[in-house]
């Protein structure tokens, strides 16, 4: 039986997507630097996976994306994948969503049309493709803190709510640009120069997929972890594994990961070698404390907004008495040491009950967050996939096609079948599952044909060397 805490929450959660969806059409848009909704072909349809409520996602036939700015590029996209933060809205926790909105913002693709104004990029170009999507001009992007663009988000709901705009996301609703998503056959990628990166031929699909966002989403989460911290996970999804890996590489001395899922706890085990906790069997908190008394350095809540354990946050978050609960937050705070730091890289929305003020300061606990800046880090993450040390496709559980992205959605949100990390094809290009090694060889090699000629934008993976220095800077 459903707990009645869902069974609450339905109803709450459409009538906040209404309310949001209203407030929208009422205070209407500040000026952005492109339009995020395309031109759309007439006659030439495509398909796309798209959001229709709660629950609720279809794979169906849009007009194709064209080119509607000068520096738009048209992406065919080759692989695509679900993200924990689209379960948000397939779950109604994320409102600014409108039927038929396409989701997704893990893409890559060949580009198939280039607009006029593109400097660096080339018809027929292997990019993968930014989940935040920037300007590459305004004074956060200057600043290298791409994520914040202050010119790609035009929800004047946000910027009421919250005091300013956070960038814009692909596929995240209208409260975050509302720029479609990469779960097409097709995308128009605005401001291609920044946020395209082009890929060398060496790296396959399926480890260059994954610096749209969560290889450097998980790097960023670790920008507090030095050589010789013991370091605590909580959450191991896709983005709390990679975070483990990243403390591997960076010289983290104990990595210990928390999470209530078995299999993925295995996961981290086996392939990663570190130490785990299952919250289900033991008490997080008091485990840490026996294991190291001194408390932990870092802190990694990789988890989220929506999943509160106790009936109380469950009751609370289900009467929007509050959006996100707080409750790995408190579990970090008494598990670190003091002077310790804690990282919030799961995504929070809006506000909580029973935050933890008092332990953050009675301890001089230093808490950071936020989106990843993807600009700022794909670099080197790609430098990393190429000389063998980080290969994410431990992670990799499920290879599909896109018209299965709704089952994806399911089994994701459902924890069914072991799912962890999924790489859809478009069906088109979908090589079977036997033949899935030697789709992304011949994918590789379908763009630029040499590995050193590959342009100068800002994508371009020569240019820039990225130390650990820099990014922890
Ligand atoms: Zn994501
Ligand atoms: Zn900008």
């Amino acid at each position: 039986m459903e707990p009645i805490t869902n069974v609450i929450s339905h109803p709450v959660a459409t009538m906040q997507n209404l309310v949001v969806n209203v407030a929208d059409k009422i205070l209407g848009r500040v000026p952005v630097s492109t339009d995020p909704k395309p031109l759309r072909s007439d006659t030439v349809m495509m398909n796309a996976v798209t959001w229709h409520g709660k629950g609720d996602v279809h794979y169906e036939k849009l007009g194709k994306p064209l080119l509607s700015a000068e520096d738009d590029i048209i992406l065919r996209v080759t692989a695509a994948s679900i993200c924990g933060t689209d379960l948000h809205p397939y779950n109604g926790d994320l409102p600014g969503f409108k039927r038929s909105d396409t989701l997704g913002h893990e893409f890559m693709g060949l580009i198939e049309e280039v607009g006029p104004a593109v400097q660096n990029l080339r018809v027929g170009d292997r990019v993968v493709v930014s989940a935040a999507i920037i300007c590459g001009k305004c004074r956060y992007c200057l600043a290298e803190q791409y994520d914040c663009c202050d010119t790609t988000n035009s929800s004047k709901l946000m910027e009421q709510a919250y005091g300013h705009r956070k960038g814009g996301l692909f596929g995240c609703g209208h409260m975050l640009g509302d720029y479609p998503g990469g779960l097409a056959d097709y995308v128009r990628v605005p401001h291609a120069d920044f946020n395209c990166l082009l890929l060398p031929p060496d790296v396959p699909d399926d480890k260059a997929l994954y610096l749209s966002d969560v290889l450097c989403t998980s790097l960023h989460a670790c920008r507090d972890v030095k050589p010789g911290d013991i370091v605590g996970i909580w959450g191991l999804g896709t983005v709390g594994l990679f975070a483990a890996r990243w403390c591997q590489i960076i010289g983290a001395k104990r990595i210990i990961g928390i999470s209530g899922t078995d299999y993925r706890l295995n996961l981290a085990y086996e392939k990663l070698g570190i130490e785990v906790i299952n919250y289900h069997e033991k008490d997080p908190v008091r485990t840490l404390n026996e294991m190291v008394p001194d408390g932990i350095d870092v802190a990694i809540d990789a988890t989220g907004f929506r999943f509160a354990k106790s009936i109380a946050h469950k009751l609370q978050r289900a009467l929007v008495m509050e959006t996100d609960t707080p409750e790995t937050i408190i579990e970090c705070m008494r598990a670190l040491r003091k002077y310790g730091k804690l990282t919030l890289i799961a995504s929070y929305a809006g506000w909580a009950n029973f935050f933890p003020i008092g332990f953050m300061f009675l301890k001089q606990i230093t808490m950071t967050s936020g989106v990843v800046p993807v600009q700022k880090l794909w670099k080197y993450c790609l430098e990393k996939l190429r000389d063998g040390s980080f290969d994410p496709r431990f992670i990799l559980s499920h290879y599909m096609k896109l018209s299965d992205a709704p089952a994806v959605y399911h089994m994701m949100n459902n924890h069914e079948d072991r799912m962890i990390k999924s790489f859809l094809r478009p069906d088109a290009i979908f090589f079977g599952p036997d033949n899935y090694e030697k789709g992304c060889a011949i994918l590789s090699l379908a763009g630029r044909p040499t590995g050193n000629d590959l342009g100068n934008n800002s994508g371009s993976y020569e240019r820039t060397t990225y130390t650990h220095e820099r990014i922890s800077s």
